[in-house]
């Protein structure tokens, strides 16, 4: 205490069993809520190291533990967190389920959320259908399956909960159509050009600010020839000479070596660098952004595209058409989307929308009913941040208790 080491010794009751024939013959006191049989720690200090436990696993628990003054080796510490008590989550109405990453992306296993709490319901070791199934069978009253479309995941829900609605999660379907969208606009990278003029000498750097004088104003000021001298460099007389004498018979006054610095940049730079199209990754960044939220610069990029690639045009209609039906739940506009979708020349779409129909009644569910496994996303992440923490050799089993009760 306050750095001095503190001993209490508490007194407590010893015990006889009057019994002879009983093999124990004293018993000890346990004074409730300090002390356990055979513990060496008080029921604080246990909870204290399991804590920490869970939030940190064995080595960095053991490690903060010490800082506090708790002695507790990285076992222990590990061994209390198994010694908790089983999570006990109650049973949901509506689950969403996904996989998670155990191990550098190459061993997966299925996370469960309850998707009205948004606590995590259980962690299972792998992403086989049967173990998913397991599981829903176990806890029966679920009414909802939130999904991706995996094929292990649809199953274990059709086999494990065959009276519960199947969604198929928005986040899910809003992430394949925007990699759809993307397949598309690569397809027609050649359609992206730039849509600023590339050769303009006002794009050299450490250029004067663009200047609002007139072509050929009267002035003699030396800023008011400016715009002359960017327009005759643009049409290729770059001698500073010429262009010297050229502003001089139209009344400028001053001399030579003002023209010649001016135009020393430019030779620096003898063309702007030239304007780059933009990206496909970018101009599907536009497209799946709401019209509304993309800044007005971008819009008229993206405006700028699609004027000249109907395809894209017809894209961008579509995306902004499921986004709708998405945001406002009109599932049953579905197959209408599906036909005009079709009726395109857009081969990713089509596959994408090919997709769809194989799943059609979770994916008509997920744009039409309020439930989303999106929290599931979250847990995800969660979870591969305390994956993150633990150190080698902790298990599947320690992951899921930290998962569930951290
Ligand atoms: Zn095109």
């Amino acid at each position: 205490m306050a750095g001095r080491r503190v001993v209490l010794q508490p007194r407590v009751r010893r015990f006889t069993c009057e019994d002879v024939s009983c093999g124990r013959r004293t018993f000890v006191e346990q004074v409730a809520g300090l002390t356990r049989r055979y513990s060496q720690r008080t029921e604080r200090m246990r909870s204290v190291l399991s804590e920490i436990g869970l939030a940190l696993a064995g080595r960095a628990g053991a490690r903060l533990a010490d800082v506090f003054g708790v002695r507790g080796s990285r076992n222990t510490v590990l061994r209390l967190v198994d010694a908790l008590p089983e999570p006990q989550p109650q049973v949901p109405r509506v689950v969403g389920v996904d996989e998670y990453a155990a191990r550098k992306g190459r061993v997966y296993g299925t996370v469960l959320v309850d998707v009205e709490t948004r606590r995590p319901l259980d962690l299972l070791p792998d992403r086989e259908a049967g173990t998913a199934a397991a599981w829903l069978a176990e806890h029966p009253g679920i009414e909802v399956v939130c999904r991706d479309r995996a094929p292990f995941f649809a199953e274990g829900a059709r086999i494990g909960a065959p009276t519960a609605v199947q969604v198929a999660d928005r986040f899910h379907l809003w992430r394949n159509l925007g990699e759809a969208a993307e397949r598309c606009v690569s397809r027609h990278r050649s359609c992206l050009r730039a849509t600023t003029a590339a050769s303009e000498p006002e794009k050299a750097p450490a250029l004067a600010p663009a200047e609002n004088g007139a072509p050929w104003p009267t002035g003699h000021r030396f800023a008011d020839r400016k715009p002359h001298l960017r327009e005759r460099w643009a049409e290729g007389c770059t001698n500073a000479w010429t262009l010297w004498e050229e502003i001089r018979t139209h009344g400028y006054t001053g001399g030579y070596g003002a023209v010649r610095a001016y135009l020393q940049p430019f030779r620096t730079y003898p063309t702007a660098p030239a304007a780059r199209p933009p990206s496909p990754r970018t101009v599907t960044g536009w497209i799946l952004t709401h019209p509304d939220t993309l800044p007005e610069s971008e819009r008229l990029k993206l405006k700028a595209v699609l004027v000249d690639c109907p395809e894209l045009d017809a894209l961008t209609g579509h995306v902004c058409a499921f986004g709708k039906m998405l945001t406002q739940l009109q599932g049953d506009q579905l197959p209408e989307w599906i036909k005009a979708v079709r009726a395109d020349d857009l081969p990713s779409l089509h596959t994408f929308v090919n997709g769809l129909e194989r799943d059609l009644a979770a994916v008509t569910a997920g744009l039409a009913l309020p439930w989303s496994s999106g929290v599931v996303e979250g847990h995800v992440n969660r979870i591969k941040t305390i994956k993150r923490q633990m150190y080698g050799r902790a298990g599947f089993d320690l992951l899921r208790k930290r998962v569930l009760l951290a």
